[in-house]
């Protein structure tokens, strides 16, 4: 049985596994995603239809979820074989509508984010896409997230409102940066590049048993994270722990 102190070569080790891991979450940083509190609703534009489909898998380091792209089609995927909670996911790139005023008092609204599409939402989407001749891009659509604790983080009903021109689409651009590049998708091969096997298993060496709120990414650099008040894979199919198997 471990210790929760130790000395000498294994405190060493202990120790540089803590900050590997906490560099390894760090430098996973990349852009927001669409997020919505129970019961609340959203406009956004699309910047791309969403095609980029793979498997996402939802990895508990203290009290928060983090994402891990399954490499399970390029290899053995450790936390495949560790039975960790997995989701199908399909993405794409939106503009969020909604303002959002976080602890440091900045407020957001227009911005680009991911938009992470898993189950029922994916499924809607898919349908929609297809009604809307496979062309989703630039398209409005009004999200609704039910107030069940156990709804998905992006929502699940999705409506078609209208599509709007390039121009207008600019028109949300902040103005300093190029319109004509802000518009354009995130690079999704870059956002969710995977970790090789052997930094996976660095992440879950460390697994649950390290100390709630002093790994990874600070919560304080989210300024969404407030959204994140459900920590549970919510609304997900896939069971979210072997003993969900049982
Ligand atoms: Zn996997």
């Amino acid at each position: 049985m471990a210790e929760w102190y130790a000395t000498g070569k294994e405190g060493k080790d202990r120790e540089e596994q803590f900050e590997e891991q906490r560099a390894l979450l760090a430098s996973r940083r990349g852009a927001f995603w669409f997020r919505l509190r129970q019961g609340e609703a959203a406009k956004l534009t699309l910047l791309d239809t969403p095609d980029f489909r793979f498997r996402l898998h939802s990895f508990k380091i203290g009290e928060r979820d983090f994402p891990f792209t399954c490499i399970s089609d390029i290899g053995p995927c450790p936390m495949c074989i560790a039975g960790v909670s997995v989701s199908s996911v399909l993405v794409g790139t939106c503009i969020n509508h909604n303002s959002y005023v976080a602890k440091n008092g900045k407020e957001y609204k227009n911005q680009k984010q991911l938009l992470v599409l898993k189950s029922t939402a994916k499924k809607v989407i898919d349908k929609l896409t297809k009604r809307q001749k496979g062309d989703l891009r630039f398209a409005v659509l009004e999200v609704e997230r039910d107030k069940d604790q156990k709804s998905l983080r992006t929502g699940e009903i999705f409506e078609f409102v209208k599509k709007l021109s390039e121009e207008k689409v600019k028109g949300f651009a902040p103005t300093d940066v190029d319109a004509a590049e802000w518009i354009k998708p995130l690079d999704y091969a870059t956002e969710f590049a995977p970790l090789t096997e052997a930094e996976m298993m660095k992440i879950m060496g460390g697994g649950t048993t390290m100390p709630p709120k002093s790994v990874g990414v600070s919560v304080d650099e989210d300024p969404f994270s407030e959204l994140d008040e459900d920590n549970s894979p919510g609304g997900d199919d896939e069971p979210s722990s072997v003993q969900d198997l049982i």
